[in-house]
């Protein structure tokens, strides 16, 4: 399985905001974000004035890091996107939809990448079933849950005591002791992560499709 094995912070570091990447370092103060570092490279600090296609080609990175996408992937979500009747929208409701997100905004875990690694080890069921694909598509009336292992549950119960966010209104926590979620409905623009809302999807839109 291909993966990102640049370190997560320089990803930040380069759009100069938190993609919150690591779980509770992104909370605490060792985040370089919050210590003011610098963009990587030698030239990072002297940079100069973006161009248009810079502008773009940022604002594509910054959602495709956030949600923890390959280049590949990222571009098979938008192909399928630009059938729905609105590509921008309908990308960000894709994203919204993939499992490791989902296992994430319900509070299993703490960022999207330990999502993916919950998942990959075969710590979560969809619908009663093991499932160790982390881009599978949630539906609505699909249940997420964690193995009934002892080490599934003691992480992700751990993990859910930690979790400060809260749970988006399309899932729900069928018990909120427990490590078990529901999708209700279909995600729609307005319930995308707020740390990631304000992108603007016409601009990738536009480099996506020069
Ligand atoms: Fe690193 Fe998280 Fe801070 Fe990003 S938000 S720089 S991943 S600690």
């Amino acid at each position: 399985m291909a993966r990102h094995t640049d370190p997560a912070c320089k990803r930040c570091r380069r759009e100069q905001m938190k993609l919150f990447l690591k779980g509770s370092r992104c909370f605490s103060p060792k985040c370089p974000i919050d210590r003011e570092a610098r963009p990587p490279g030698m030239h990072g600090a002297t940079r100069t004035k973006q161009t248009e296609y810079g502008i773009r080609l940022r604002e594509k990175q910054r959602l495709k890091w956030f949600y923890g996408l390959l280049e590949r992937q990222f571009m098979r979500y938008l192909e399928l996107a630009s059938k729905g009747s609105n590509t921008g929208d309908e990308l960000l409701v894709l994203m919204e939809r993939r499992l490791d997100n989902v296992v994430h905004r319900l509070g299993f875990s703490p960022c999207r990448k330990g999502a993916r690694q919950l998942i990959a080890h075969g710590h979560v069921m969809l619908n009663g079933r093991k499932c160790d694909v982390a881009s599978v598509l949630v539906k609505p009336g699909d249940i997420i849950k964690v193995k009934p292992a002892a080490r599934s549950l003691a992480l992700a119960r751990l993990n859910l005591q930690q979790s400060g966010e809260p749970t988006p209104d399309y899932l729900e926590r069928i018990n909120s002791e427990e490590p078990e979620g529901k999708m209700n409905r279909l995600p729609t623009r307005g319930d995308v992560d707020p740390r990631i809302a304000d992108v603007r999807v016409q601009l990738i839109i536009e480099i996506a499709t020069r």
